[in-house]
């Protein structure tokens, strides 16, 4: 006999919106997270449009201020694209997983205050920090201990590896859109949060300078002098690989089941999906890894070759390209953020 359903391994974003989409499926859950309160993390904090009708369906509807679009800049050039498909909204990783939080307590999810080291599973189920479940979720991030533990780990290439830095700064937003700031060596994000709250993450190569690489973009001199509302936080490499989606009764979902980079801000929209994917399979409704593989076809695909391009000679005609072709950029932008 199994204690519950589901066990969630991960109480990140991902992990806790598998639990909700699980009992709201009327089935019992049990969340294991060694960290306790509100958890902050690295993150662009960009909600795709496509992300929040599927928190809106979770009953989630964290605080935070619409996103209608993106803009790619350089000193001279500027590409916008504005959203066809819907508004995105920008939202403090604190605000969502308060709001995750609340849902999940409101509808009975258990939490257990563990770091699981260990999964073993049979025919019937699986065990993880002394719980039995019928199914295991793995959503325990980028450097997912269940991914390993299940033999699903797969070797991510050294070379071109990337990181991300991330800091909020106390100031009045100035644009509803992403703004992307194409530095010779990084990207800069730049997210309206708050109406008094900016969030600004930086991608690129380990070791670049979060500071110097803000001073050198003109556009941002309003942020050089302020002081920072928060700590600078890293996470990375960002390219993970797992050998498949599942094994047995272990389902990875989230950043635990492969990752390409954050450059289109992809990560949070595409776990939101694969927790309702993952529940299906549990519910014995469809094949987890076809649909993992269908869901994510876009984000592998057009990710990487915007990282390959990005890490090559050809960066600097980036943003005068998706400029040029209008057309082709916005296709690709629609394609990931619906
Ligand atoms: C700089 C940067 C910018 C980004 N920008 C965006 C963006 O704008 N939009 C977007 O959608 N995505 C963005 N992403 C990606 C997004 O942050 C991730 O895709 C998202 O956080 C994945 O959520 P998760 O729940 O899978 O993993 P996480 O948020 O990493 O949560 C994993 C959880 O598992 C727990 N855990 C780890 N090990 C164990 C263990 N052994 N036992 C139990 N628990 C464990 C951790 O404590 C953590 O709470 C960005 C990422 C970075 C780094």
């Amino acid at each position: 006999m199994n204690d519950v359903d589901v066990i969630v391994v991960g109480g990140g974003p991902v992990g806790l919106a598998s639990a909700i989409e699980a009992r709201l499926a009327g089935l019992t859950v049990a969340v294991v997270e060694p960290r306790e309160g509100v958890i902050d993390k690295a993150c662009g904090e960009g909600l795709m449009p496509g992300a929040v009708p599927l928190l809106a369906r979770l009953g989630v509807d964290p605080e935070g201020m619409p996103l209608r679009g993106v803009s790619y800049n350089t000193p001279r050039r500027r590409a916008d694209h504005l959203f066809m498909t819907g508004v995105g909204r920008g939202v403090r990783r604190t605000a969502l997983h308060s709001a995750l939080s609340a849902r999940a307590e409101a509808l009975g999810v258990e939490r257990v205050v563990a770091r699981v080291g260990s999964v073993e599973q049979d025919a019937d189920g699986v065990v993880a920090a002394g719980i039995r479940g019928s199914w295991l979720f793995g959503a325990d991030g980028l450097h997912s201990t269940v991914r390993r533990l299940a033999g699903l780990e797969r070797g991510a290439p050294r070379s071109r590896r990337r990181f991300g830095l991330t800091r909020h700064f106390a100031v009045e937003p100035w644009s509803d859109l992403v703004e992307i700031h194409w530095a010779p060596r990084a990207e800069v994000y730049v997210t309206p949060l708050a109406p008094d709250l900016v969030g600004v993450s930086l991608l690129g190569a380990p070791r670049t300078d979060f500071d110097e690489t803000i001073e050198g973009i003109p556009a941002l001199a309003r942020l050089i002098g302020l002081s920072s509302a928060t700590g600078l936080k890293g996470a990375g490499p960002f390219r993970q690989r797992a050998s498949a989606p599942s094994r047995g009764r272990v389902l990875l979902v989230g950043d635990a089941s492969g990752y390409v980079d954050a450059i289109t801000g992809e990560g949070l929209r595409l776990g939101f999906d694969q927790a309702r994917l993952a529940v299906g399979h549990a519910r014995g409704e469809l094949e987890y890894d076809r649909e993992w593989r269908r869901a994510t076809r876009d984000f592998r695909v057009l990710t990487s070759r915007l990282v390959l391009a990005a890490t090559s000679p050809a960066r600097p005609a980036i943003v005068p390209l998706a400029r040029m072709l209008p057309g082709l950029y916005g296709s690709v932008v629609e394609k990931l953020a619906r």
